[in-house]
């Protein structure tokens, strides 16, 4: 078993202006085979929560710590990170004019796996999995990120997911923005990959929507830069009925 550890996590993003501290004491465990949805209002600082264990140079750890079976993953590059293990959705949000899905699918896994796929199985997997998901065959060729819809974006993330097969995933509002059948494909893929029990799910949400399909085993409540209530699923209808104001009140 694997286990994902943050611990009094402080985090100040790098405005034109100001470090303003966002992440003010960030403490959650995920275990590999665990799913954990991470809850909060807009602007709560859950997008910056997985800004920072992702790597993203914007984001200055303050204080606190990450670590991956107790390896501190804070000094590591982005491709170490991804080495060690941690799937991090909005790692490759840019266009690359060039390089098709395929090629960098194959990129990612070769990075990730320490040694190229062969070509025949690989292809194999690819297909399977853009079956899986949907995904019409000429997706592989188009150019990364260029021109996704939306849609497009979140299943091209989670068909990297399924592919890479990692310790961890965070995944970053994955469910906005997708329609009512896109939400179910994506769904059924995150399920995929938990169903094999060695990847831990860190799933980021406003909307208790995906939940539905995605049952968490844990939900956390963010608000104000921390986590400030944890329960079981039960906490989510609790959410979906009342909303985030009680929290959002009590801890501002
Ligand atoms: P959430 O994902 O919960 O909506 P975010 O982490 O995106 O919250 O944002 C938390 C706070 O940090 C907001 O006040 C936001 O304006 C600020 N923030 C986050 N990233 C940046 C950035 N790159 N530049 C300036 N402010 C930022
Ligand atoms: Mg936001
Ligand atoms: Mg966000």
């Amino acid at each position: 078993m694997a286990t994902l550890d943050i611990k009094d996590l402080h985090v100040s993003v790098d405005t034109n202006e100001e470090k303003k501290p966002i992440l003010k004491g960030v403490d959650l465990t995920v275990n590999s085979g665990e799913t954990h949805a991470l809850m909060g209002p807009n602007g709560s600082g859950k997008s910056t929560l997985a800004y920072s264990i992702a790597g993203h140079p914007k984001y200055e750890i303050t204080g606190g710590s990450v670590t991956l079976d107790g390896v501190d993953i804070l000094d590591m590059t982005v491709d170490e990170r991804a080495r060690a293990g941690l799937f991090l959705a909005m790692q490759y949000p840019v266009e690359v004019p060039g390089v098709s899905v395929a090629n960098f699918l194959r990129t990612a896994a070769t990075a990730v796996r320490g040694e190229s796929p062969k070509l025949r199985t690989w292809v194999k997997e690819v297909k399977g999995a853009m079956d899986d998901l949907k995904m019409d065959p000429s997706f592989s060729e188009r150019s990364l990120n260029e021109g996704f819809s939306g849609g497009e974006k979140k299943r091209h993330e989670i068909l990297q997911m399924e592919l890479l097969k990692p310790k961890f995933a965070v995944l970053d509002e994955t469910d906005s923005g997708l329609d009512i059948d896109a939400l179910r494909v994506v769904s059924d893929g995150i399920n995929r990959v938990r169903s094999s029990g060695d990847t831990g799910v860190l799933l980021i949400t406003h909307y208790t929507r995906i939940l539905r399909y995605v049952k968490p085993d844990f939900v956390h409540v963010f608000a104000g830069g921390k986590i400030v209530e944890s329960g079981g699923p039960e906490l989510a209808d609790e959410l979906e009925a009342n909303g985030y104001e009680r929290f959002i009140t009590a801890n501002a």
